[in-house]
């Protein structure tokens, strides 16, 4: 018992002491904000808080990927995520861009193809480009930024370390999370760790992924499966329920019907038993049809592991500091003004619960945070009604509730949902398949009609959703949306026209102008 005490004082002492060495005479901390993690959020915040007048540091620092893949500043949306995905798409957008061509007049020699090594090095640069001015961006706006793996010693002291192992300490009145998340391996399923691939290497490859199996179908598996076909690969989706949960269903089949018109490969109901490394260098996968109960084989070159992403709370001792995690996902637990189980300490972005995983609701958080934090506002965060776009080959863009949901929520008699199959005008002359371009808007049957979904397939469909949001984010009313005038022709201008409900059966094919 007495030994017990005796260390109790010793760790008491020592927390003290790394207490008062970092704090001057005047009891103030060397910084009034240090956000850990240089990543959408954590920028935005800290960038946002010294702009505000407070004393920042930023900690950022990015462990090798299980391949080794190693980036820079800016967090996963510049490096591995939002920026070199939508590069990718668009390589992919423009293969068939040459396709269409040549129905336009075109004449482009055959055979066309695609050179994923200068693909690569290009999207790399750009990113390369972003880290710099991100860089930069801390410097004019007088963040310190500390290239640091960061760990909490208690509520107000941070440790960091750096690549070579040297270690610093700094003090804060408020200290941020906002270290996102990494993907997830099955780790039960043999050769997964070892031989497979993530997002956090993909984009990073010098060559080629060839032959590749992605496993996961929701937006990571759908989208870097979409453009790796557009770009003329092999690519199949394992996918071993549904695609796209939590989306809305129909719209999530037309997605995934045109990818498989597209040329994407779909092995439904399949879950993946082993990967195996063969003297020829090729990856045997081994999966079971669940649907089937039987087992299958084929060999890919890589194997993407798109089943989800784990925070980074790990390392940060957030536990031992009284930080309270989400026993299921192991997410920071935070309230409505992103404060954590410790009063000084905040979490936002990927790594805390309940947030959608999405860059502008990131930056968003971490800007009001920071206005907050500054006692320059109280307003908090309105996660309610977030647009979103997958960037599959055919883009799908919502905003607000599935049909299953506002059928849950309000009841299958409450809800009116208009719909209407269109043809974009630039299929036409290109001959192109149209059948998957939908709109649906989900609205409360009574009374003024609130719109209570939006969702759309078809070009753009990030451009197109963008607009309605803030429709959206106004309460608008069937009725107005329907007094919006269009822009002609356009494949927005279709949902301020759309009049047939589902209810009424009658054909929802848009004829004319
Ligand atoms: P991150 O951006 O993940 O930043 C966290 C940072 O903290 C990282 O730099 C990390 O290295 C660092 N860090 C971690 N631990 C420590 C530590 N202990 N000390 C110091 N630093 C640390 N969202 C969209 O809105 N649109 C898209 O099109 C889109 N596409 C995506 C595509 C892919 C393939 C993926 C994986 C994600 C995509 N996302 C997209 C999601 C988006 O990237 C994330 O929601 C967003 O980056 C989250 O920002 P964050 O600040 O919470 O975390
Ligand atoms: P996710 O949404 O969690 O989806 C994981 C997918 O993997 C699901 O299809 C899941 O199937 C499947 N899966 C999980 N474990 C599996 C296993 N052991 N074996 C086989 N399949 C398995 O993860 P994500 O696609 O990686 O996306 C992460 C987040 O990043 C998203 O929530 C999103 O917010 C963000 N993001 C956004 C964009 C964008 O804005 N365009 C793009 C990419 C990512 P079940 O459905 O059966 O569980």
């Amino acid at each position: 018992m007495a030994a017990l005490c005796c260390k109790h004082k010793l760790k008491l002492f020592h927390t003290l002491r790394a207490q008062l060495l970092h704090r001057n005479i005047s009891g103030k901390f060397d910084y009034d904000l240090v956000v850990i993690g240089g990543g959408s959020g954590g920028l935005a915040c800290s960038k946002e808080s010294a702009q505000l007048g407070q004393n920042v540091a930023v900690l950022d620092y990015v462990e090798p990927s299980v391949r080794g893949t190693k980036w820079g500043l800016g967090g996963t949306c510049v490096n591995v995520g939002c920026i070199p995905k939508k590069l990718m798409h668009q390589a992919a957008l423009l293969g068939t861009a040459v396709k269409d061509a040549r129905k336009y007049g075109w004449k482009i020699p055959e055979p066309v193809s695609h050179d994923w090594a200068t693909m690569a090095q290009a999207v790399q640069n750009h990113v390369k480009s972003l880290n710099w001015g991100h860089r930069v961006q801390l410097q004019d706006k007088k963040v310190k930024y500390l290239n640091m793996k960061g760990s909490l010693v208690d509520q107000h002291t941070i440790r960091g370390l750096n690549a070579k192992g040297k270690e610093t300490t700094v003090t804060a009145k408020n200290i941020v999370i906002a270290t996102g998340g990494r993907p997830k391996y099955p780790t039960h399923v043999p050769g997964a760790l070892e031989l497979g691939t993530s997002s956090d290497d993909l984009f990073w490859l010098k060559e080629s992924p060839g032959k590749t199996l992605v496993v996961g179908a929701s937006y990571v598996g759908l989208e870097c499966a979409g453009f790796l076909t557009g770009i003329g690969l092999d690519a199949t989706v394992m996918v071993r329920s549904i695609a796209l949960r939590g989306f809305d269903q129909q719209m999530s089949q037309l997605v995934t019907d045109y990818m498989e018109a597209y040329g994407t490969r779909f092995s439904w109901g399949c879950v993946p038993n082993k990967v195996e490394k063969l003297p020829s260098g090729l990856l045997q996968v081994t999966w079971m049809n669940t649907l089937t109960k039987q087992e299958h084989q084929d060999t890919f070159n890589t194997v993407l592991w798109a089943v989800g992403r784990a925070p980074e709370t790990k390392t940060l001792n957030l536990k031992q500091v009284g930080v309270q995690l989400s026993g299921d996902t192991g997410k920071v637990i935070v309230a409505a003004d992103e404060r954590t189980s410790v009063p000084n300490i905040y979490a936002f972005g990927d790594v805390a619960q309940g947030r959608p995983e999405l860059t502008p609701t990131a930056i968003k958080a971490g800007k009001l945070l920071a206005r907050r934090l500054a006692g320059q506002s109280s307003q908090l965060m309105n996660y309610d009604n977030v647009p979103t776009t997958v960037f599959t080959p055919l883009e799908y863009g919502c905003v607000g509730l599935s049909e299953e949901e506002a059928e849950k929520r309000y009841g299958k008699d409450k809800i009116e949902v208009y719909h209407a199959f269109y043809k974009p005008l630039e299929f036409t002359v290109a001959e192109r398949d149209a059948s998957q371009c939908y709109i649906k808007v989900v609205c409360e049957r009574d009374g003024a009609q609130k719109v209570l979904g939006l969702h759309f397939t078809g070009p753009n469909a990030g451009e197109v959703t963008q607009g309605f949001a803030l429709g959206f984010q106004c309460g608008f009313t069937y009725a107005e949306l329907r007094d919006t005038v269009g822009i002609h022709p356009t494949c927005a201008e279709e949902l301020t026209k759309i009049n047939i409900t589902k209810r009424s059966g009658l054909d929802a094919t848009v004829t004319g102008c």
